[in-house]
C-alpha cells in the first residue's frame, strides 16, 4: 500500500501541536521539500527551528542540524523530544558511549535529526560517516557565524563552506536573524555559492497604517472610514454572515459596489463575486474569514475588520493582505468589548482539549492588549512576534498620542493633595 506522505501543515499539527504556520514558515519549508538551497532570515523568536524540524520529518533521509552551542543543541533536542520526536545530537559534554548511542538512532533511522557541532561534524572520520548516511539536509543554524562580514563570525564555521561540494546530492539550508545584505550575499556564497534563494521575512508591513477604534455605532464609522476609499479594492471583515450582507446592501446604496462573501453562499456567487473583485478597480469585499486564503491581488487599499479577529495571528494575517505593492493602505479595527464576550465564548465552546483553548485565549488575550495599548501599535504588534522596532509614526498612537498627560497630571494632584 502507498502511504500519502503527511504535508508539513499535518507535521505541524499533528506532532508539534501548533494550530498555523507563522508568517513566513510555510514559504521556507516549500523551498526546503522542493529541493532549493534557502538562507532564511528572519528576527529572533520568529520560528526558525520548524523550518527546518518540520522537513526532517518528511524528507526521506536524515537531517543533520549544524549550531553553535551545546546548549543551544541540548535545548532543541529536549524540546523535540517532549513532543515526541526522536532526535540525536553529538557533541563533546557527552560520553563517549552516549554519542555512539546517538549516532546508532541515526543510521538505523529510527532519528530522522542530528544536531552536531562544525569542530565534530568537519573532521575526516565523521565526514566520511556521512558520506554513508547520505544525508537529506544539512541546515546551518545562526549561520551569520560562517561569514567574516559578520560581528559573530566563528572560525570553526568557515570550514562548513567545504561541505556543499563534498555533499552534492544534500539539500542545504541556513537560518539567521542577523543579517545586513552584505551578510546574506556572502553566507549564501560561502554556504551554496549562491546557487539557493535568500528568504526574508521581517514582520513589518511600513505601508500598513494601523488604528484601532472603540466600537461606537458600526455602520457609521466604516462609512467615516470609506469616504476616502473611493474608487479603491479593500475588504471589510465581518464575524457573521448576516453582516456581510446587510453591511454590502447599505454600502450599494450608498453608492459603492460593495459585495458579500461568506461560506454560506452559493460557490458560484462566491467565484463570481471573487472573479469582480480581481477584475474590477474599486470592489469592497464585504466578508467574513471564509474569504481571504490565498488571496493575491496586489493593490488591495485597505482592510477594515468591523469586529475582533480570533487572535494575533489570524489580525497579522488579515491586515496583511492589503498594500502587497508596497503602496500606502489603511487598516482599522473596531474593537468593542461584545466582541471579547463572544470571541471568549467561541473558544470556551469549541470543543477541543483544554491545552488547546488556553493557548487560544492567550492568543486572543494579545490581540485584546494590543487593542488596549497607549504606545506605539506597531511595536505592539511586532514585538508580539519577536521583532523590536522603533516607534512607527503610522499608527493612530503615533500620529495622536493618547491623552495621557492628563491622566498624569490627575494623578499626581491626587497624591500631591
Ligand atoms: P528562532 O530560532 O527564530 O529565534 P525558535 O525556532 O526558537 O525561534 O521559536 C521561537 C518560539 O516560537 C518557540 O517557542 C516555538 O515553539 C514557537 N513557535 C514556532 N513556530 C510556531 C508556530 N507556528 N505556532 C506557534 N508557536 C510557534
Ligand atoms: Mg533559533
Ligand atoms: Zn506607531
Amino acid at each position: 500500500t502507498t502511504q500519502a506522505m503527511p504535508t508539513p501543515l499535518d507535521i505541524l499539527q499533528s506532532t508539534f501541536g501548533f494550530d498555523d504556520f507563522r508568517p513566513g514558515q510555510e514559504d521556507i519549508i516549500q523551498g526546503v521539500l522542493k529541493g532549493e538551497p534557502v538562507l532564511a532570515v528572519m528576527p529572533t523568536g520568529a520560528g526558525k527551528s520548524l523550518c527546518y524540524q518540520v522537513p526532517s520529518q518528511i524528507l526521506p533521509r536524515p537531517t543533520i542540524v549544524v549550531s553553535p552551542l551545546v546548549a543551544l543543541m541540548d535545548n532543541q533536542v529536549a524540546g523535540l523530544r517532549a513532543n515526541g520526536i526522536a532526535a540525536s545530537c553529538l557533541h563533546s559534554s557527552q560520553s563517549r558511549e552516549e554519542n555512539i548511542a546517538q549516532w546508532r538512532d541515526v543510521t538505523n533511522g529510527r532519528s530522522k535529526i542530528l544536531y552536531v557541532s562544525p569542530e565534530r561534524l568537519m573532521t575526516g572520520r565523521m565526514l566520511s560517516a556521512m558520506k554513508a548516511l547520505n544525508p537529506s539536509l544539512f541546515v546551518v543554524d545562526e549561520a551569520h557565524c560562517v561569514s567574516k562580514w559578520g560581528p559573530a563570525f566563528r572560525p570553526e564555521y568557515a570550514d562548513l563552506t567545504r561541505l556543499h561540494n563534498l555533499f552534492p546530492e544534500s539539500n542545504f539550508a541556513a537560518f539567521t536573524a542577523t543579517a545586513d545584505d552584505a551578510t546574506r550575499e556572502d553566507i549564501a556564497q560561502q554556504l551554496f555559492s549562491r546557487r539557493g534563494k535568500i528568504i526574508v521575512h521581517g514582520f513589518d508591513r511600513p505601508n500598513l497604517s494601523l488604528t484601532v477604534l472603540p466600537v461606537d455605532n458600526r455602520p457609521r464609522q466604516l462609512n467615516n472610514l470609506l469616504i476616502n476609499q473611493k474608487g479603491n479594492s479593500g475588504i471589510v471583515y465581518c464575524l457573521s454572515r448576516k453582516n456581510t450582507e446587510t453591511y454590502a446592501k447599505s454600502l450599494n446604496d450608498a453608492g459603492y459596489t460593495a459585495l458579500p462573501y461568506h461560506a454560506g453562499m452559493t460557490s458560484e456567487d462566491r467565484f463570481e463575486n471573487l472573479d469582480r473583485f480581481m477584475a474590477e478597480p474599486g470592489i469592497i469585499m464585504v466578508a467574513t474569514i471564509a474569504f481571504g486564503m490565498g488571496i493575491d491581488k496586489p493593490d488591495i487599499r485597505f482592510v477594515y475588520h468591523t469586529n475582533l479577529p480570533s487572535s494575533m495571528e489570524a489580525y497579522y494575517q488579515e491586515i496583511g493582505r492589503a498594500g502587497r505593492d508596497g503602496l500606502p493602505a489603511e487598516t482599522a479595527l473596531l474593537f468593542g468589548l461584545d466582541d471579547i464576550r463572544l470571541r471568549r465564548q467561541f473558544i470556551t465552546n469549541d470543543g477541543s482539549d483544554r491545552d488547546h483553548q488556553m493557548r487560544e485565549f492567550k492568543r486572543l488575550d494579545a490581540l485584546i492588549g494590543y487593542c488596549e495599548t497607549s504606545g506605539c501599535r506597531r511595536q505592539a504588534l511586532l514585538n508580539y512576534f519577536g521583532e523590536t522596532t522603533a516607534p512607527c509614526g503610522n499608527c493612530d498612537n503615533c500620529l495622536n498620542p493618547p491623552e495621557q498627560v492628563e491622566a498624569t497630571a490627575a494623578a499626581r494632584a491626587i497624591f500631591a493633595s
